[in-house]
């Protein structure tokens, strides 16, 4: 009658591994990825689109990549950063917003790096929604018009809005046989609807105008075409691949303080930046999820404003935290170049972003830019509590993150200090070689948030970083196959 049918095993884990930020982005997940896509078949992302941006830092001897000078600084926003490796199959999945032209570009700039991009090594999701020239415009006019909420102006709001709309154009319309009318019809009328054509007042300006427009759709037409080669079922793909029990590794865009459901309200982004987000949108389920990584920056980061309780105000700090201009692993928004604002980590934050991810083990970077912090100061913090002055001289106390972050308005951080350190540890590749301040920052995390913290960032180069003998363990056992194990 019936095939047999499989008992479900309560403990089964699956093979896909899911890098998420648990701040407000730019944590240094590249790093994290870069290091666990040394044993993974295949790098994905999932959600978000070219408003993120990642970081490796590769130092010579690294890769078959050819380096000149110290290292090389390799910046990925649509294709996962794992496309560094040889070894890897790179997927961009359904849920990430696909800008055909900005893809072109990161192709052409990871090729002058070295890293070749062939429909052998990346694979396009044909269901992933264009980001159009409109999109663009749109975003852009917005953030111009002083109405904007501190947007990368990559358009993403906007064709989040089509999506809502189901008037999205998908990636699979650059497969059909009337693909170049399709697309440039969608993209010269999506830019003609934005323009004010009654306020011309005579026709050679909108002439010109409409020059304007028909250059654009003709060049977004040319990159659309451009990655057709690149265009596949990525669905299928990726499920065969946790099917066959390959390792895959599933890098977040943002974090989850960006959450556009979760974060703080209006100053958001438009994806779901939490774990169930990464697996949705990679056409997924949670059982196919092997280890949640969530990666916490030493000291959290945010552009794009909004009010920041955690924020740090010490001058002579905040300096030595943003790190010197030009520096590859300066506080400045990779994608934006925008400024950042720095604040503690905040515990009761964490642990609300943790409990939402189903985090399995803690990765924290830039520890080593705490022991810079030994020039000004002897002392760093961390918030533990919020409290505010309520009516009658009393206080009332907020240790747990209130649904509605909004909420936590007019309460002040309470924060717990720490020793800095000053030691430098950008040398140290074991949790022993940290010196005993270091430690016992990182063993009061362990303890107030509940879980291992497996990798720390001892500096920005990629072979900068300490990982836990048993994530390693775990990491090489599921591995299929990875770089040889000599050179891993
Ligand atoms: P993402 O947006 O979370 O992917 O962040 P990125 O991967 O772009 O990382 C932000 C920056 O932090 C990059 O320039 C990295 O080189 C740098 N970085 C990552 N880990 C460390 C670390 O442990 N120490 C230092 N000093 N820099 C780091």
């Amino acid at each position: 009658m019936s095939a047999e049918v499989k008992q479900s095993e309560p403990t089964e884990r699956g093979s896909a591994h899911l890098v998420v930020g648990l701040g407000y982005g730019d944590e240094g997940k590249g790093k994290i990825v870069h290091f666990i896509g040394r044993y993974a078949d295949v790098g994905m992302r999932s959600q978000g689109g070219k408003n993120a941006g990642h970081t490796i830092y590769l130092r010579q001897g690294e890769l078959s990549i050819p380096i000149q000078g110290e290292g090389l600084e390799i910046n990925t926003h649509q294709i996962p950063t794992t496309v560094a490796y040889e070894h890897t199959r790179n997927l961009i999945g359904p849920d990430a917003w696909l800008d055909p032209e900005a893809l072109v570009q990161e192709m052409a700039d990871l090729k002058a790096k070295g890293i070749e991009i062939t429909p052998e090594n990346l694979g396009v999701s044909n269901l992933a929604s264009l980001v159009l020239p409109s999109h663009i415009f749109e975003d852009a006019a917005k953030e111009e018009n002083g109405n904007g909420l501190g947007s990368t102006k990559a358009g993403m709001a906007f064709v989040a809005r089509d999506e809502a709309l189901h008037e999205d154009i998908r990636a699979s319309a650059i497969l059909v046989d009337n693909a170049r009318e399709i697309l440039w019809q969608a993209a010269y009328e999506g830019l003609a609807d934005c323009v004010n054509w009654s306020a011309f007042e005579n026709d050679v300006d909108a002439t010109n105008v409409k020059r304007e427009l028909v250059a654009a759709a003709d060049k977004f037409v040319a990159a659309a075409l451009a990655i057709k080669p690149y265009i596949t079922e990525t669905v299928k793909e990726i499920q065969d691949h946790v099917d066959a029990g390959k390792q895959i590794v599933i890098e977040g865009a943002q974090g989850a303080g960006l959450d556009r459901r979760y974060g703080k309200h209006p100053h958001v982004t438009s994806s779901t930046t939490l774990s169930a987000g990464l697996i949705k949108g990679a056409g997924l389920s949670h059982k196919d999820v092997g280890l949640t990584i969530g990666v916490i920056k030493a000291f959290p980061s945010k552009v794009g404003g909004g009010e920041f309780p955690d924020e740090i105000t010490d001058e002579e700090i905040l300096a030595v935290l943003k790190g010197e201009e030009g520096a590859v692993d300066e506080e400045k928004g990779k994608t934006s170049g925008r400024d950042r604002q720095i604040g503690w980590l905040s515990i009761p934050l964490l642990r609300h972003y943790i409990r939402m991810n189903g985090v399995d083990e803690l990765a924290l970077t830039k520890l080593d830019k705490v022991a810079e912090l030994a020039k000004v100061t002897t002392k760093f913090s961390v918030v533990i509590k919020y409290v505010k002055n309520a009516e009658g001289g009393s206080q009332a106390e907020m240790s747990r993150i209130p649904d509605n972050l909004a909420d936590l308005h007019g309460y002040e951080p309470v924060t717990q200090e720490f020793d800095v350190w000053h030691e430098d540890i950008t040398g140290a590749r074991s949790f022993e070689e940290l010196p005993e301040n270091a430690r016992g920052f990182l063993k009061f995390l362990e303890q107030e948030l509940g879980l291992p913290i497996g990798m720390v960032g001892v500096g920005p180069a990629s072979d900068e970083i300490i990982v836990r003998p048993e994530l390693l363990e775990r990491l090489k056992e599921s591995r299929l196959q990875g770089v040889p194990e000599s050179s891993a």
